[in-house]
């Protein structure tokens, strides 16, 4: 792998960043940026200011679909210092969805010490309010010009920054979920797990429709029976029973979360009953007539931890936390942000620490 260039933009006005940021509209001033070529490898690895793209209208991944992405945050601690949460677990995840889709592997550790860089050079923009953060979005796509359908045999990986606020417009407000029986999202041995296009233009009919009922958001069943519960639009989903708190496990089409991972992790350290197993909806519904049924959240990079308050299913509305976050949403939203801004000790080492590296990067 050759060295990193860097090219930064002279700032000439200082970063201010406007009271609501709303999420992925706003973007900083540089990107990350590499190719690569059959006979090269990844190459030209730089960083340079934001500019638009310029590509041939053949571009494989416009007409074909392939590509893969990631989404991860940095915060800024209460000390002043600034943290990425999990990035090599979200770099090992897009290297396991690149691999599904013929896309070439990354070397993780040259790849995280320029978004190291990157995010030092882009550091002004990392908002300092509660929850805010600044989200990173990794992304790579086949960029030969043709027409036909083949794993391109070059590609662009891109890794823009963009200071967010809160992922619903709700805020930490509970949010209306609909379970969508009408739609499939992903199957198993699809392309469920990966975080690949794809996935979202298959969830695009459903949700439209849901928000036109008064839902945030769709909750999908298994691809197969229509029984199981997966994750929602970009969530996965925790169901809190009286005795249990479960998670629909990994089958291949969900995708496996890196909050979820956290999560799962969190309720193990507190000593409570988590459950990655098959979950129906049955289930669900069940234990509501019968009092089990305490809770429903998700979880996610975007929103961190989401409370449901409605779920509405065919005719039935499960009516949970009408105004309020559930307890234990709550409380698993406020541990995670808590370990992110530094207040609470990073037991499991879940933060990175960004710090100036040399220049050049071997
Ligand atoms: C990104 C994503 C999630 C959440 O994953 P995190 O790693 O926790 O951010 C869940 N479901 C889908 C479909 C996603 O795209």
């Amino acid at each position: 792998m050759e060295k990193l260039k860097i090219n930064i933009a002279e700032r000439t006005t200082p970063v201010v960043l406007s009271k609501n940021l709303g999420f992925g509209l706003i973007f900083t001033d540089h990107v990350f940026e590499m190719d690569y070529a059959p006979e090269k490898g990844w190459h030209n690895a730089s960083i340079k200011p934001l500019k638009d793209l310029s590509m041939h209208p053949a571009t494989m991944f416009i007409h074909y679909g392939q590509a893969v992405f990631e989404g991860l945050k940095a915060f800024k601690t209460v000390s002043g210092e600034v943290v990425i949460f999990r990035p090599e677990k979200h770099m090992q995840r897009l290297n396991n969805s690149s691999k599904r889709i013929c896309i070439p592997q990354v070397d993780i550790p040259f790849v995280l010490n320029a978004l190291n860089e990157l995010i030092e050079i882009d550091k002004d923009w990392i908002p300092t309010n509660k929850y805010e953060a600044l989200y990173i979005r990794p992304f790579i796509f086949g960029s030969d010009p043709f027409l036909g359908v083949k794993p391109s045999t070059n590609y662009k990986l891109i890794i823009i920054l963009s200071p967010v606020g809160a992922y619903y417009p709700e805020g930490f407000k509970p949010v209306k979920i609909l379970v969508q029986d009408d739609y499939v999202r992903a199957v198993r041995k699809g392309l469920g797990e990966c975080k690949t296009p794809a996935n979202y233009a298959a969830s695009l009919l459903a949700a439209e429709e849901a928000k036109k009922k008064g839902y945030t958001q769709v909750l999908w069943l298994d691809g197969i029976e229509q029984k199981y519960i997966e994750e929602v639009g970009t969530m996965n989903i925790f169901i809190r029973f009286r005795n249990e708190v479960a998670t629909p496990k990994l089958t291949g089409s969900i995708l496996p979360g890196v909050t979820r991972d956290s999560v799962i992790q969190i309720l193990k350290d507190w000593g409570m009953k988590i459950t990655e197993r098959l979950v129906s909806i049955d289930e669900i519904i069940n234990g509501y007539k019968n009092g089990d049924l305490l809770e429903i959240f998700g979880t996610g990079t975007a929103a961190i931890i989401s409370s449901v308050s409605t779920l509405g299913y065919k005719d039935l509305e499960i009516k949970l936390n009408t105004d309020e976050p559930g307890e234990l949403a709550l409380k698993l939203f406020e541990e995670l942000t808590s370990i992110h801004s530094g207040i609470k000790e990073d037991k499991h080492n879940w933060l990175t620490y960004v710090e100036r590296k040399p220049v050049e990067i071997i």
